[in-house]
């Protein structure tokens, strides 16, 4: 069995390398050749507080199959230094079922996170998209904006935050790569961006309708519990909305509210992987709203967990378990 560190993984996999196998997985979904299992996730109790639960599936085109393990302790950070947010990927062999990784999963899921919303900026933004719209300023956002930054020729980054302090580490991101960075109001940051996307932990929405403008890609990816929310519901009925699995898009993600409310059905939201696949035509027109919904799905990590373990045998960097 081959053991990945987490400390191990940024330098293995950078974020382009991220992109292919979160691509190639969505492809395959659409086509019916991976499943995702269905997610476990309790609460622990106790002092900790912590969720802990399972991701899992089997690609069978990448003939990947396992899980990420983990959740999310709240007190790791003050109690411990720790980060709060903590995973492990185990990936099997799908012909006997033996165990043949064991990678960190705390970087894997901000790499595929990001890759996921990158994606969708590759097959659903304007080719003419020149300003990139960031609303959240938290851990994942630093990720987003660096993997959006790859799929158009941006001119300049604008963003929102709660807390408009902690945007200076996006204007960083965007400054290393040569770009203007300005601190916006909502009304501005949807009046100006031709991409947006949302990454906050938020349970009301933030970006109302009436702020987003024709021909607007959203990548909404803080979405992925029931009850949260990033976008007024009315915007996925005025958009065209595509997820990376519909079933999780219309419980956990950013669709759950406009479907509750009846505003959108689930037979309204296409999967990514259909207009990857040329099966869907994704955009049809300069002026239409597009919406990602990235709900995040174990094959995600287990695309990248397997991308890591190549990059690791491949640079000998690979440490063998007898199992
Ligand atoms: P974080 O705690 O580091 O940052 C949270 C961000 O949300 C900050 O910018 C904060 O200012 C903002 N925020 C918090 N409450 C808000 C509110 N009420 N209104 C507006 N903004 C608010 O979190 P993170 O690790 O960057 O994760 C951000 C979100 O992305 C979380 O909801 C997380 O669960 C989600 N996430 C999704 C995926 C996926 O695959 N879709 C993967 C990882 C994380």
């Amino acid at each position: 069995m081959i053991v990945v560190p987490e400390a191990a993984c940024p330098s293995l996999l950078s974020l382009d390398d991220a992109f292919a196998p979160v691509e190639a997985v969505f492809a395959a979904m659409a086509r019916g050749d991976a499943t995702n299992f269905p997610v476990v996730r309790e609460a622990l109790g106790g002092a900790e507080e912590a969720l802990y639960g399972f991701k899992g599936g089997y690609d069978r085109a990448g003939a990947t199959l396992g899980l990420k393990a983990g959740g999310y302790w709240p007190h790791n950070l003050a109690h411990r230094q720790l980060t709060n947010h903590q995973s492990t990927v185990f990936l099997f062999d799908p012909e006997t079922g033996r165990p043949t990784a064991m990678v960190g999963g705390n970087y894997l899921t901000a790499a595929r996170t990001a890759a996921a919303s990158s994606v969708s900026i590759k097959h659903l933004a304007r080719p003419d998209a020149r300003v990139l719209g960031m609303v959240g300023a938290g851990h994942q956002a630093v990720f987003q904006l660096r993997a959006a930054l790859r799929q158009r020729p941006f001119e300049r980054v604008v963003g929102w935050n709660r807390d408009p302090d902690r945007l200076s580490r996006l204007a960083e991101v965007a400054g290393e790569a040569g770009l203007p960075f300005e601190a916006v109001s909502l009304d501005r940051l949807g009046a100006e961006a031709d991409v947006i996307v949302t990454i906050a932990s938020s349970f009301a929405p933030i970006l109302a309708a009436a702020q987003v403008r024709p021909g607007t890609h959203l990548a909404c990816m803080g979405t992925d519990t029931k009850g949260k929310q990033e976008v007024d519901s009315t915007l996925l009925a005025r958009a065209t909305v595509f997820t990376d699995e519909i079933a999780q898009s219309v419980t956990i993600g950013e669709a759950q509210h406009a479907v509750a409310a009846g505003l959108i059905r689930a037979a309204d939201i296409t999967p990514l992987g259909a207009v990857i696949n040329g099966t869907h035509p994704g955009r049809a027109s300069p002026d239409q709203i597009t919406l990602f919904d990235g709900t995040g799905v174990g094959l995600q990590d287990l695309a990248v967990a397997a991308r890591v373990v190549a990059l690791a045998k491949a640079a000998g960097l690979a440490a063998e378990v007898a199992f």
